[in-house]
C-alpha cells in the first residue's frame, strides 16, 4: 500500500503527519510512502529530506491523493480534500466527526474509510496513538514559553547586586494534559506555582510536580470533599452553582498576586466554562498575562479573543492563540507522526503492507467514523479500559 501525506492547506498550519523518521517505520511495515511536494517544510523538512529515505516526491494533492491507499493529514480535510477519496481509499487525520456531519455526509457518500484521530479511545493500549494528549502536551509547554515572552520580568526570584527579584506566581486552571505540561515548565523555570482543577485525584500529581494545589473553602472543612466534578469516568462535568460560587471567590482572591494565568479547563463536549471573569482581570497588575488555551471552544476568560493578543484597558495581556502546537511544527510533527505510524502499525498487523481495518478492534472501531460507505460514528463505548 503507498501512504501518502498531504500538504496541509489551512492557514498559519505548519505541522506535517509524516516525517523521515516515521516513513522509515511504515516502510518496515511494507508500505510505500509519498509527500506532496513541499509538505513538511513548514516544519522544517525538506523535500529532499524525504527523498533521501525513500519517500516519493509528489506535485500537487490531486497527484499525491491519486496514487495513494492511504491519505493522512494533520487538520480535518477540507471538502476538496474529501473529494480526493474513493472506495478504495482510507484518510487518515484530525476529523472532529461530532462537528462535522457535512464533512462526514461526503466521506460516507465517498465511500472512503476515515479514521479520526480525535476519536481515538483513550484507554491505556491507544496512549501511543493518542493525538488529543501529544498535542496537549505541546500546547501547555508552548503556553508558558508565550506568557514569558509577553511577560516582563523574570520566572525566578533572583538576588542580585542590583536588587532583589521576587518569583513570578503563575496559576494553573485545569489540570489535565495541556495543564500538568504547563505546571513543569513554569516550576522548570523558577515560577512559585498554583494550580487547580475540579478533579480532586489531581492534586498529587500537581503537588509531585513542585506546584500547589489550590483548595476551596467548604464550610466541612474536608479537604478531600472540596471538588465535585469527577464523576463521569475520570472526566470533568459542569460544576454545581455553589462549587463554583466557591472556585470564582478563590479567583477573586488570588487576581490580584497573580502574574501569569494559564487556562486550560475543559468539559468533553461543550463549550469552555467561563473561569476568569472581567473583573479578574481588572484585579490584576498591569503587566500580567494570561494564555487561555480553551480559546477555540470560547475561552476560559471573559476577555479573551480567538487567535488574538489583547491587552485589557488595565494592561493585561490576553492570549488567545488557537494553533499552538503548529507554533511548535518541528515537534508536534514528529509526536503526531508517531502516533499516526501507531495507529498504521495496529492496521498493518502482517506487517506485510497489506491494511487490515479490524472492526473488531476497540481502539480501531473507537476511531473508525466511515467504514464501507456507512457512517459508524458515534462509535460504541469501549469494552476493554
Ligand atoms: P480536557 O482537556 O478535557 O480538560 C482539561 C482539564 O480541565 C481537566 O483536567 C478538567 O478536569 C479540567 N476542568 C474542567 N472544568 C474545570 C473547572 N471548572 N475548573 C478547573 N478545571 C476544570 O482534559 P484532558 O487533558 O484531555 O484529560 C482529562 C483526563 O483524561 C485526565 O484524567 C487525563 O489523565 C485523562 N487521560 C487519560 C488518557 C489515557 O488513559 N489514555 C489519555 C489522556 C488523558
Amino acid at each position: 500500500m503507498q501512504i501518502g501525506t498531504l500538504k496541509e492547506n489551512y492557514p498559519g498550519e505548519s505541522r506535517v503527519a509524516m516525517t523521515p523518521e516515521s516513513a522509515i517505520q511504515l516502510m518496515k511495515l511494507g508500505h510505500a510512502c509519498a509527500i506532496e511536494a513541499g509538505a513538511g517544510l513548514s516544519a522544517g523538512i525538506s523535500d529532499d529530506a524525504y527523498l533521501a529515505v525513500g519517500v516519493k516526491v509528489l506535485e500537487g494533492a490531486t497527484a499525491l491523493a491519486a496514487t495513494s491507499d492511504v491519505i493522512v493529514k494533520v487538520r480535518q480535510p477540507t471538502k476538496a480534500e474529501v473529494d480526493l477519496l474513493s472506495s478504495d481509499k482510507t484518510l487518515i487525520s484530525f476529523f472532529y466527526p461530532g462537528q462535522n456531519a457535512e464533512l462526514l455526509e461526503l466521506a460516507k457518500e465517498k465511500g472512503a474509510n476515515v479514521i479520526a484521530m480525535d476519536m481515538v479511545p483513550r484507554i491505556s493500549r491507544a496512549q501511543k496513538m493518542d493525538v488529543l494528549s501529544s498535542m496537549a502536551n505541546i500546547a501547555g509547554y508552548r503556553a508558558v514559553i508565550e506568557a514569558g515572552n509577553n511577560f516582563g520580568r523574570f520566572f525566578t526570584g533572583q538576588v542580585t547586586a542590583a536588587g532583589k527579584v521576587p518569583p513570578a506566581k503563575v496559576l494553573v486552571i485545569g489540570a489535565g494534559v495541556a495543564g500538568l505540561a504547563a505546571i513543569g515548565v513554569a516550576t522548570s523555570l523558577g515560577a512559585q506555582t498554583y494550580a487547580f482543577d475540579v478533579r480532586p485525584e489531581v492534586a498529587e500529581q500537581i503537588e509531585s510536580m513542585g506546584a500547589e494545589f489550590v483548595y476551596l473553602d467548604f464550610a466541612d472543612g474536608e479537604g478531600g470533599g472540596h471538588q465535585d466534578g469527577a464523576a463521569t469516568g475520570g472526566y470533568a462535568a459542569p460544576s454545581s452553582p455553589e462549587f463554583r460560587e466557591k472556585q470564582l471567590a478563590k479567583f477573586r482572591e488570588l487576581a490580584p498576586q497573580i502574574d501569569i494565568v494559564i487556562t486550560t479547563a475543559l468539559i468533553p463536549g461543550r463549550d469552555a466554562p467561563k473561569l476568569w471573569l472581567a473583573d479578574m482581570v481588572a484585579a490584576m497588575k498591569p503587566g500580567s498575562v494570561i494564555v487561555d488555551l480553551a480559546a477555540e471552544r470560547g475561552g476560559n476568560c471573559d476577555l479573551t479573543v480567538a487567535d488574538q493578543r489583547i491587552v485589557s484597558d488595565n494592561g493585561v495581556i490576553i492570549i488567545g492563540y488557537t494553533d499552538f502546537p503548529s507554533r511548535m511544527a518541528a515537534q508536534a510533527s514528529t509526536l503526531y507522526a508517531t502516533n499516526i505510524r501507531h495507529m498504521l502499525t495496529d492496521l498493518t498487523p502482517g506487517k506485510d503492507g497489506k491494511l487490515v481495518h479490524n472492526m473488531e478492534d476497540d481502539v480501531i472501531r473507537g476511531a473508525t467514523v466511515t467504514f464501507e460507505g456507512a457512517i459508524t460514528y458515534p462509535p460504541p463505548p469501549p469494552k476493554i479500559a
